[in-house]
């Protein structure tokens, strides 16, 4: 099975690509996860794409498709999330999916409105024992948890400006790939206010009804 998750950044796909991998066997191929582990790892490349990732811009699209071209062939499928995010980069995308002569079955597009973003992402925090994903209001962090002890931190770019640089960018030059996968009669639109299991229900009745 082969899906791409399209949304803005709040909506919840790193959390939904994690629960339809669960139930599917997919892979989870995250470029934004890849993005965070070069400038972890402090590589050249990691150097290169902090700049970016700290004020919200995209990466341009060759780093991106080439981090994300070795991933494609898995055979157990993949969920993308967060790639293809720019026209170029979709194009691309069918380009390497040709050679390897597979497709697409699924585009999910995660939908919420950005105030609700907004607030989802600026709460956000997480674990930086765990990783766990934590909202400072909705699903606050433990206090003195064996468990998950923490610390609990912000993403460099989950700061107000770069949130709503990354919300614009968002309309600007990923939100037009809806009307494109539509046309390849692909796309399927998801409620993403919903509760985490509720939006997961819907996103695998979408990927079974399979356009
Ligand atoms: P994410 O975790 O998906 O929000 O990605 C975090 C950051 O990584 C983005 O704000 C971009 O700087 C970069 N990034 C991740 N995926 C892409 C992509 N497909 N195209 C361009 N930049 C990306």
């Amino acid at each position: 099975m082969r899906v791409i998750l399209i949304g803005p950044q709040g909506a919840g796909k790193g959390t939904q690509a994690k629960r339809i991998s669960e139930k599917t066997g997919a892979r989870v191929i995250s470029t934004g996860d890849m993005v965070r582990a070069e400038i972890k790892a402090g590589t050249e490349l990691g150097r290169k794409v902090k700049e970016y990732n700290d004020r919200g811009e995209l990466v341009p699209d060759e780093i991106i498709v080439e981090m994300a071209k070795p991933h494609l062939g898995a055979p157990e499928g993949w969920v993308l999330d967060g790639f293809p995010r720019t026209e170029a980069q979709a194009r691309a995308l069918e380009e390497v999916l040709a050679e390897l002569g597979i497709g697409i079955d699924r585009v999910i597009a995660l939908e919420a409105p950005d105030e609700v973003l907004v607030e989802r992402l600026s709460g956000r925090r997480q674990s930086q024992a765990t990783g766990r994903i934590y909202h400072v209001r909705y699903d606050p962090p433990p206090q003195d948890s064996e468990e998950d002890p923490g610390p609990f931190v912000q993403r460099d770019d989950d700061t107000e400006e770069a949130i709503r640089r990354r919300l614009e960018l968002y309309h600007e030059q990923t939100e037009p790939l809806k009307r494109y996968y539509a046309r390849q009669g692909l796309l399927a639109e998801v409620d993403a206010t919903r509760s985490i299991p509720e939006v997961t229900e819907q996103v695998m009745k979408a990927i079974r009804e399979n356009g």
